[in-house]
C-alpha cells in the first residue's frame, strides 16, 4: 500500500516506517522537524535497503497536504505528526490546539478531498485520566488532566465523527500506554531535543552520563514498591500494531479505539534495577516529591488489540531496557552525534 506518515521522522515513526518498508509498502514522510531530526530517516533508509518520499512541511498547512496527496495518493495515512509535553502544554495551550487539533482538521480534509478513506491516529492513554477501575478497557470513561490528552480527545472525537460522515472511510485510534526501547540495530532510538520529560530517556541519560542522577516522582503510591507503576510497550511491538491496524482498517469501514500496551504494570524500582542489568551501569536516584498530575497506576486491557488487530506484544522489560541502552550507548548524544 502506499501510506503517508504525518510526524514519520519522530521517535515511533520511525521505527514504524522502517517495518513499513521491511513488509514492501510504499511511504512518504511528511514532517516539519520541529521535534525530530532528518538524520533519523537517513538511517531508516540505511536499515531497510529502501527508498521513501520525505516532504518538509506542517500538517496545518493545507496547500501542502494538497500538493503531497496529489503528488503520491496514498491510500492511507498514520498520523503521527503532533506536539506531545504535557508540561508545555499547560504553558501554550492554544499552540497545542493549533497545531494538534486544527492540524489534524486540515489533515482529515485533505484525505477527503483526495479520496484517501483510511486513517490510523497516534492516541493515548492519556485520554483516560486518573482510574475508575483497572486495567484501562477502551469503554473507560475519557478525562484527560491536561490540554495535551485533551487534544487527544478532541482529535479522537473529530475523526469519530468524520468517519461516521462518510461511510467509505476507516479509523483506528491506537491509544499507546507507554512507549520505550529502541530498533535492535541501535541506529534509530528516542531523542529527546531537551532535558527528557519520560522515565526511560532520562534513566538511559543518566546512564550514559549526561545527567547526574533521577528524581522518581513519589515513594508513597499504592503500589508493590511505592513508586508509580505503568504498561512499557517495546516501540517495536507498537510499530507492528500499527502495521496491524493498517490491516485491519484497508478491510473494515468505521472507527475503533483500541489500547496498545503488554497488560502488565512495572514500577519506576523495577525499571530502574532493570536497566541497571542491562546497562550494566549505576543509575544513581533519590525519591523526591510526587509530579502533579501523575497516576498511582496505569495498565491496559490488551484483549480488544488481541481480538481485532490479533496483535500482541512480544517483547519483554529487558528487551526493552537492553535495546534502550544500545541506541543510547551508541549514540550519547542523539542524532546530534
Ligand atoms: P515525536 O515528537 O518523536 O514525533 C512527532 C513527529 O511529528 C516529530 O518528528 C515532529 O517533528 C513532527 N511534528 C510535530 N508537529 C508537526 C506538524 N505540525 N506538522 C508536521 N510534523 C509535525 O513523538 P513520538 O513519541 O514519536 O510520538 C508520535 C505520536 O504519538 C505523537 O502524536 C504523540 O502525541 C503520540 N504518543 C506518544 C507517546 C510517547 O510516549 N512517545 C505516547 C502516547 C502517544
Ligand atoms: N518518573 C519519574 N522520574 C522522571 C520521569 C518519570 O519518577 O524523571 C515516573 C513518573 O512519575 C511515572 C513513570 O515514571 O510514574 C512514567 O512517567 P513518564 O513521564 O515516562 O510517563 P507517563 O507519566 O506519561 O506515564
Amino acid at each position: 500500500m502506499r501510506v503517508l506518515l504525518t510526524g514519520g521522522a519522530g521517535y515511533i515513526g520511525s521505527h514504524t516506517l522502517l517495518k513499513l518498508l521491511r513488509q514492501g509498502h510504499e511511504a512518504l514522510v511528511l514532517d516539519n522537524f520541529s521535534n525530530s531530526s532528518p538524520r533519523a530517516l537517513g538511517r531508516v533508509k540505511q536499515l531497510a535497503q529502501a527508498d521513501f518520499e520525505v516532504r518538509e512541511g506542517s500538517i496545518c498547512d493545507a496547500e501542502r497536504l494538497d500538493q503531497v496527496f496529489a503528488e503520491f495518493r496514498p491510500e492511507a495515512v498514520i498520523h503521527f505528526a503532533g506536539l506531545k509535553a504535557v508540561g508545555e502544554s499547560n504553558e501554550k495551550p492554544l499552540h497545542y490546539y493549533a497545531q494538534n487539533v486544527s492540524g489534524s482538521i486540515t489533515l482529515l480534509a485533505a484525505m477527503q478531498k483526495h479520496d484517501c478513506r483510511q486513517m490510523v491516529f497516534s492516541s493515548s492513554a492519556t485520554v483516560y485520566g486518573d482510574a475508575a477501575y483497572l486495567p484501562y478497557d477502551e469503554a473507560h470513561p475519557l478525562q484527560p488532566t491536561n490540554p495535551y490528552g485533551r487534544t487527544k480527545l478532541f482529535i479522537e472525537e473529530i475523526i469519530r465523527d468524520w468517519a461516521a460522515s462518510w461511510p467509505d472511510a476507516s479509523a483506528v485510534l491506537l491509544r499507546y500506554f507507554n512507549p520505550v526501547g529502541a530498533d535492535p540495530s541501535g541506529q534509530i532510538g528516542e531523542d529527546p531535543q531537551a532535558i527528557p520529560n519520560n522515565l526511560v530517556p532520562y534513566i538511559a541519560q543518566v546512564a550514559v552520563g549526561r545527567l547526574p542522577f533521577l528524581s522518581i516522582f513519589g515513594g508513597d503510591y499504592d503500589t508493590r514498591d511505592g513508586t508509580g507503576e505503568r504498561d512499557y510497550i517495546h516501540v517495536e511491538d507498537l510499530a507492528a500494531a500499527h502495521l496491524a491496524a493498517v490491516s485491519f482498517g484497508h478491510s473494515q469501514t468505521g472507527c475503533e479505539a483500541i489500547n496498545i500496551g503488554t497488560g502488565h504494570g512495572t514500577t519506576v524500582l523495577e525499571l530502574l534495577r532493570a536497566f541497571e542489568r542491562a546497562s550494566g551501569r549505576k543509575v544513581p536516584h533519590k525519591i523526591v516529591a510526587e509530579r502533579a498530575g501523575d497516576v498511582a497506576r496505569s495498565f491496559a486491557s490488551v484483549t480488544k488489540a488481541r481480538t481485532l488487530l490479533g496483535w500482541q506484544a512480544e517483547r519483554n522489560l529487558d528487551d526493552m531496557c537492553h535495546s534502550t541502552w544500545n541506541w543510547q550507548s551508541r549514540n550519547p548524544d542523539g542524532y546530534d552525534a
